[in-house]
């Protein structure tokens, strides 16, 4: 079955095909770097891995850029409130920029702890002001800007299809905020460029046509991914917090500019839930991927975790039901670890997982056939290379799970010893007879810093 996503902008699903020959480009928005990532945030950048990989599993090359929120821009959607990096900076004393650099570090960290794929392209906001101001200068010559004592705006009204992609009803929002909207012309309109306050020590600001200040919140990505991809390219993602405001935002300024929607397919990932509760960064408390790993969670359940849900739907977090995955994986990886080598792939056990993956990322129904694959009366070596086959969309790294040996028999030790033994003696040759001799009980052997380690190996069948 062909590839077929869901596309929030025409609220359906349809098949995919890419627009260009060379490859697949995908933007996603990135993170805002003045705090850590929670677990909601992570569960967005794993429905985009998947999301990548289904695409590569069909055989075609993703180009993949992801930004870095790094601009202490006004976080609220009203274009007020404080500045989340200078008061980090406040509150830490280090300057707004080791704020950003401390946070993106994590946010990498997290990353490649739940097996992301690297993207091709992170660019950061404040690397590309330049690119900004330009965009903004091409909206202002096109007429739909207007300044405010404040800064420079988007005029909403220009445009028929504001919002379409939420299917704002604008004539409401309009008469529901009437009364706070200062000098701002409708109240979704929003901020282009703001102006630094003369009396403001800010460390982020930057000279502009219009004056010293800062890019609003939604330029970056419009002027990011028209760099790094084009002004209109396969897929753009997010969060579903992004449709309303900061993907309408995105769409209305390239439309403007280019004349394009900006992305032939919009996708969003919905919320992880804590409590029913929407997780946020401003609420406060909120769990990290390290509070999991410093519980004794492997970062991996939690991926798991997240294939269980499928990613129109919000996901409500609780440790048992990531205890259960945590569970779920481990008996995956023993299954896996002892299956013999050597097997070939099922072919109709793969038919049935390209099936569900190309149903709009249908990964709960991809994990049903995993589980159907386990308990069938497939060999094992089949099941193994059969979960080989899976992995590439999976991304759960059975493969480099070793179980936690602690029976290993004393035969098996003592000669280890006396290998160790002949080592600290320089007796080389006696060290090697020794080693071959523990593998040929099953067991390999790799030197630690603390001694050695001794780890049972699959059986191999030929
Ligand atoms: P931020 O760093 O706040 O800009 O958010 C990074 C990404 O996480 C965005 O795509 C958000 O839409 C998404 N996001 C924020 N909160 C949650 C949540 N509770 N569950 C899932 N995704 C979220
Ligand atoms: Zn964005």
């Amino acid at each position: 079955m062909a590839l077929e996503l869901y596309d929030t902008f025409q609220r359906a699903i349809r098949p995919f095909t890419p627009l260009r020959p060379d490859g697949v480009g995908l933007y996603c928005c990135g993170p805002t770097v003045y705090d850590y990532a929670h677990i909601g945030n992570l569960r967005t950048y794993i429905f985009e891995d998947l999301l990548r990989r289904v695409l590569q599993f069909n055989g075609y090359s993703v180009r993949h850029v992801v930004n870095i929120t790094d601009v202490g821009h006004l976080v609220s959607d009203a274009d007020d409130g404080e500045d989340k990096m200078e008061k980090g900076s406040r509150r830490t004393g280090q300057s707004a920029y080791e704020i950003a650099d401390y946070y993106t570090a994590a946010f990498k960290t997290d990353f490649r702890a739940l097996n992301l794929l690297e993207p091709a392209v992170w660019c950061r906001a404040t690397e590309h002001i330049a690119e900004q101001i330009s965009f903004i200068q091409t909206l202002e010559q096109k007429g739909f800007t207007y300044r405010t004592d404040d800064g420079i705006y988007f005029d909403t009204a220009k445009q028929e299809r504001y919002g379409y992609l939420a299917r704002l009803n604008r004539a409401g929002l309009q008469a529901g905020k009437r009364v706070d909207l200062g000098q701002k012309r409708q109240a979704t309109d929003f901020a282009l460029w703001k102006f630094s306050l003369p009396e403001s020590q800010r460390q982020m600001e930057w000279g502009s046509p219009w004056g010293t200040g800062f890019p609003g919140w939604h330029i970056e990505c419009s002027a990011m991914s028209a760099r790094y991809l084009s002004p209109w390219f396969d897929i753009h993602c997010g969060g579903e917090d992004h449709i309303p405001v900061h993907h309408s935002n995105e769409i209305a300024q390239t439309e403007a500019c280019h004349g394009t929607r900006l992305a032939n397919f919009w996708m969003h990932g919905y919320f992880l839930q804590l409590d029913a509760a929407k997780m946020s960064k401003s609420g406060g408390d909120f769990l990290r991927l390290q509070t999991l790993i410093d519980s004794g969670v492997d970062p991996l359940a939690y991926r798991y975790l997240c294939l269980t849900a499928h990613y129109r739907r919000q996901l409500n977090f609780s440790w048992e039901a990531l205890s259960a995955a945590g569970t779920a994986l481990d008996r995956l990886r023993e299954i896996y670890w002892h299956a013999p080598l050597g097997g070939r792939a099922d072919e109709a056990f793969m038919k049935r997982f390209a099936e569900e993956i190309n149903h709009d990322l249908n990964l709960p129904r991809a994990l049903a056939v995993v589980w159907a694959l386990v308990k069938s009366d497939r060999p094992e070596a089949v099941k193994r290379a059969t979960l080989d086959g899976f992995e590439p969309v999976l991304g759960l790294n059975l493969a480099a799970w070793k179980p936690e040996v602690s029976d290993i028999p004393d035969a098996v030790r003592s000669l280890a010893e006396q290998r160790q033994q002949a080592r600290m003696n320089r007796q080389w040759a006696v060290a090697d007879t020794l080693r071959t001799r523990i593998e040929s009980m099953g067991y390999a052997l790799e030197d630690a810093q603390d001694g050695f380690r001794l780890i049972p190996q699959p059986v191999v069948i030929d």
